[in-house]
């Protein structure tokens, strides 16, 4: 099966702010990756969550190593990945022609990543228990190419054969009916593996919070008391999805 390319809608959040200057506060924190937090546009997340929650229920655990990139960490990850020279082929930006290097993944032009809009996702699996992801595996992949859609998410133009681990949220400021339902159906407790770091979540836009599993973004257990939610919080030093409010009133450990 082939893998889906929809050219994404823009983001009125986006497109207040230039590529990769989206401020902290417009985005929400998603499941950590590599030791911190990811961060993407409120209803990407959304999309992301519903889905990492429907990979899990197929028997994968969905993660990511790459979400939100600011311009200076585009800059940095370009000059990282190329070479500089003077004449073409290769990308124009600063007066010079960048070719990449031998064995690296492609990197946008500063200015023009879909990681600057909030909205591309480096997806992982995390198959070996530890807390850094690993690379998709094929039939995790094949979900995706199949599911994605439904969440919101495709490949990117260009890029679909060579990064099938970079996905894009195409919906804007919308999210899909199967991320609805999900978000509707109250996600059911399941088993909590006692090795995953337990964040709590709430969801953008309501007072709902949830257990999820730092690895996957699953829920564990629905509706935590507010009473609780607090302490926890402070105990595990997690938070996962947040309104811009209640992230401003609580502290986030590292
Ligand atoms: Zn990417």
């Amino acid at each position: 099966m082939g893998r889906p390319v929809v050219t994404p809608a823009e983001s009125v959040i986006s497109a207040r702010y230039g590529n990769g200057q989206i401020p902290n506060d417009e985005m929400v924190q998603v499941a950590p990756e590599l030791g911190r937090f990811g961060w993407l546009l409120p209803d990407a997340a959304r999309g992301w969550h519903a889905m990492a929650a429907g990979a899990w229920a197929a028997g994968f655990r969905l993660d990511a190593t790459g979400m939100y990139r600011s311009l200076a960490d585009q800059e940095a990850l370009f000059v990282q990945r190329h070479t500089p020279h003077l004449t073409p082929p290769g990308k124009f930006w600063r007066l010079r022609w960048w070719r990449l290097k031998p064995g690296m993944a492609t990197a946008a032009r500063p200015g023009t990543s879909n990681h600057g809009k909030g909205r591309s996702i480096d997806a992982a699996e995390e198959t070996d228990g530890d807390p850094a992801p690993e690379g998709l595996t094929s039939r995790l992949l094949a979900w995706l190419e199949t599911n994605a859609v439904s969440f919101g998410f495709s490949w990117e133009r260009g890029i679909d054969r060579s990064e099938p681990w970079h996905v894009v949220y195409f919906l804007g400021d919308t999210v899909s009916p199967r991320t609805l339902a999900y978000e509707r159906a109250g996600h059911p407790s399941t088993q909590n593996p006692p090795e995953v770091t337990m964040f709590v979540v709430a969801t953008f836009g309501s007072t709902d919070r949830w257990l999820v599993s730092a690895s996957n973004g699953r829920p564990v257990r629905t509706a935590i008391d507010p009473a609780h939610a607090e302490p926890f919080e402070r105990k595990t030093g997690g938070l996962m999805i947040v309104t811009p409010a209640w992230l401003d009133s609580v502290t986030v450990a590292a």
